[in-house]
């Protein structure tokens, strides 16, 4: 390439790429999606009712371009629709960042079959096949990144979320799968693992006076991190700075897992 000297901090813009966010309205897809604009790509925002106006303001208001996209990933036909829907707003896929997730708290001995499903088809299923529809389109153009979404449980067990943690330690395998596969096609596929981080997914836990001070006392950091601490994360897993980095699990988790 162009040697040590071509370096800078170009490597990490995003200027021209297109990019995909799943569950964009709210929380961490918010972070995400702005995250891109703020460094150069135009965004499919995706969300389950439509409502992302917010996302898009943000967006907006960085210059690039926000196109709101409605899909239910419980839904193996809405699903279907997104990559196509990016490829005929914006010609085209670079990025896609599957981070739409769902969890469902009950004990494992009452954990109900629907839960099960539903928390599967949105955090595991949807990824594989919306990952799939993109990887074919990036193969094509010899290049992509596909971020995927995974959690402290995609290394523990948990407690009362039997579903999400099966999902979540899937979501890392299946990166390293994709990664495998894909890599020599210079398409690399990672996963940010999120440590705690307040946000309608976490309301219970942090709303839970005993578990929330378990949690903090376990983080070293000493707090709960807000979206935009993760923002940094995606950029550097979208560009060119990270073009080496395939099948990795990134934990950004306030020192959880080093305890
Ligand atoms: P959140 O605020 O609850 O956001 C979840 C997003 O997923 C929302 O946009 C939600 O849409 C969307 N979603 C859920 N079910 C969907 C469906 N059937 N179809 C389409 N979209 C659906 O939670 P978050 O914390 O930002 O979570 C984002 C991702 O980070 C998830 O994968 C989660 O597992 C992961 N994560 C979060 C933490 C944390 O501490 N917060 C830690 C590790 C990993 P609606 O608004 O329509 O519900």
């Amino acid at each position: 390439m162009g040697g040590i000297t071509s370096f800078s901090l170009d490597y990490f813009r995003l200027d021209g790429k297109t990019a995909v966010v799943t569950g964009a309205n709210k929380g961490l897809g918010q972070s995400y999606a702005v995250a891109l604009a703020k460094a150069g790509a135009d965004v499919l925002v995706v969300s389950r009712r439509g409502d992302a106006k917010e996302t898009i303001q943000m967006i907006e208001e960085t210059g690039r371009k926000a196109v709101s996209f409605v899909a239910d990933l419980s839904s193996r036909k809405s699903v279907k629709g997104v990559i196509a829907g990016c490829i005929k707003t914006f010609g085209t896929i670079d990025i896609l960042v599957n981070n739409a997730g769902t969890i469902k708290r009950s004990p494992v001995l009452d954990y109900k079959e629907e839960d099960w499903d539903e928390v599967m088809e949105v955090n595991l299923n949807s990824l594989y096949l919306l990952s799939q529809e993109a990887a074919k389109v990036m193969v094509e153009q010899k290049s992509g990144k596909i971020i995927n979404i995974a959690s402290m449980l995609s290394y523990q067990g948990g407690k009362f979320v039997p579903a999400y943690t099966a999902s979540k330690h899937a979501v890392a395998g299946l990166t390293k799968a994709y990664a495998n596969e894909l890599a020599e096609h210079n398409i690399q596929i990672n996963a940010i693992a999120p440590g705690y981080i307040a946000t309608d997914n976490t309301a219970a836990i942090r709303e839970d006076e005993k578990r929330n001070a378990e949690i903090l006392s376990r983080i070293p950091a000493g707090y709960w991190a807000n979206p935009e601490d993760l923002m940094g994360a995606v950029v550097f897993l979208a560009s060119r700075a990270s073009d080496y980095m395939n099948g990795h699990v990134m934990a950004v988790d306030g020192g959880w897992l080093a305890r």
